[in-house]
């Protein structure tokens, strides 16, 4: 891979706005990710939930803000290392160079990391054939609705994220079941209310035990948490809402001051390590906040201060890019 002036670690929001404003900058950069697509937890976690608090927009669904954030972060043709894990860093005379942990040699003059939890793991239900039937009646997260349409849909989970899909599919899933261990729910007063008074069926103090279907599933073995008894529930697709892991794993082991999981910053966003930059949820100093409309702020300094950095005599202000003489051109993905 070719030296870059600046290698961005994660490709979420932050990490896609830094790109967008690295390239803005004249600045050749790269965007690394575990994951296969871009878009971080926008895409990952939440891609069919409205957010409300995005400057200019008084609602946009998380999917479609993703696709315009993908956009816009690569339209100065950043180099694109996707499901590449950073995990080793090396000082170099250049800046530095990260090894992921496919092999991969990533030489940089600067890096953002813009890693926020860290790599997603979804919590799995722990049952036989689970692997067996990933992407063919498991799921751990909704992408398209579409999938969902008319089938047999039981959700498993206690949590926000169970009840608002099961209030979100009502309009297109079959028959609902809503799935759950316990008596006592993590979710909204509000979406538990909802969900009760809908036609969604309540397995409340059941756990999925076994799971059926030869290629496709078709049904699930449930066990009463207490008494042990079990039932056979008809199902075509279950989805798995027990959380997520995230770690921000060897990031941890590059010399870099971390607090309770996330990467102390100054007020330039630089780390304990010169040339090195934290930005969105990962960083942390006094009065940080875990959005995205402050995260993206905190990557178009970073980027900035970078620029300085491997450039002295480059302005810190960047100008506006409505004083732009010729708008960028957008590059192919
Ligand atoms: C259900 C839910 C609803 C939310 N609603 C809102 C809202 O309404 N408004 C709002 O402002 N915020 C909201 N948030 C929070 C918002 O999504 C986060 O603040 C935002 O995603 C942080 O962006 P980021 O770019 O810092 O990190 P992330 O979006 O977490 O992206 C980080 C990326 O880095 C990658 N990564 C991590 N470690 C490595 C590594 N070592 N190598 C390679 N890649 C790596 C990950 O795979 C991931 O893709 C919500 C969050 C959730 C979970």
């Amino acid at each position: 891979m070719n030296l870059v002036d600046v290698t961005v670690i994660g490709g979420g929001p932050c990490g896609l706005f830094a790109s967008f404003y690295a390239g803005l900058r004249g600045m050749s950069v790269r965007i690394v990710d575990s994951l296969p697509e871009l878009g971080g937890q926008l895409t990952a976690l939440y891609p069919e939930k409205y957010v409300y608090d995005m400057p200019g927009f008084p609602k946009v669904l998380a999917k479609d803000l993703a696709r315009d954030l993908i956009a816009q972060g690569v339209q100065f043709g950043p180099e694109l290392a996707l499901e590449e894990t950073a995990q080793v860093l090396e000082k170099t005379e250049d800046g530095y160079l990260i090894t992921t942990t496919k092999g991969t040699q990533l030489p940089t003059r600067t890096i953002i990391i813009a890693a926020g939890a860290g790599a997603f793991q979804p919590t799995k239900i722990g049952v036989p054939r689970e692997e067996e039937f990933h992407g063919s009646g498991i799921h751990y997260g909704v992408r398209d609705k579409s999938v969902f349409q008319n089938k047999r849909v039981a959700i498993v989970g206690g949590g926000d994220s169970a009840f608002d899909w099961a209030l979100n599919l009502l309009d297109v899933a079959g028959d609902m079941s809503l799935i759950h261990r316990r008596d006592v729910f993590k979710a909204h007063e509000d979406s538990i209310e909802k969900v009760k008074d809908s036609r969604v069926d309540m397995k409340i103090w059941y756990a999925i035990k076994e799971l059926h279907g030869d290629g496709k599933l078709t049904g699930v073995t449930l066990e009463h948490t207490q008494t042990k008894e079990t039932l056979h529930h008809e199902c075509d697709e279950v989805i798995v809402n027990i959380g997520f892991k995230s770690s921000i794993g060897p990031i941890k082991e590059w010399g870099l001051e971390i607090e309770k999981n996330q990467i102390k910053v100054d007020q330039f966003f630089e780390t304990n390590l010169p040339g090195i930059f934290a930005v969105g949820d990962v960083c942390a100093f006094p009065g940080k906040l875990k959005l995205i409309a402050t995260g993206v702020g905190e990557a178009a300094t970073a980027v900035c201060i970078a620029k300085t950095r491997i450039d002295p005599s480059a302005k810190l202000f960047p100008g506006h890019s409505s004083d732009m003489e010729t708008p960028p051109a957008p590059a192919a993905v």
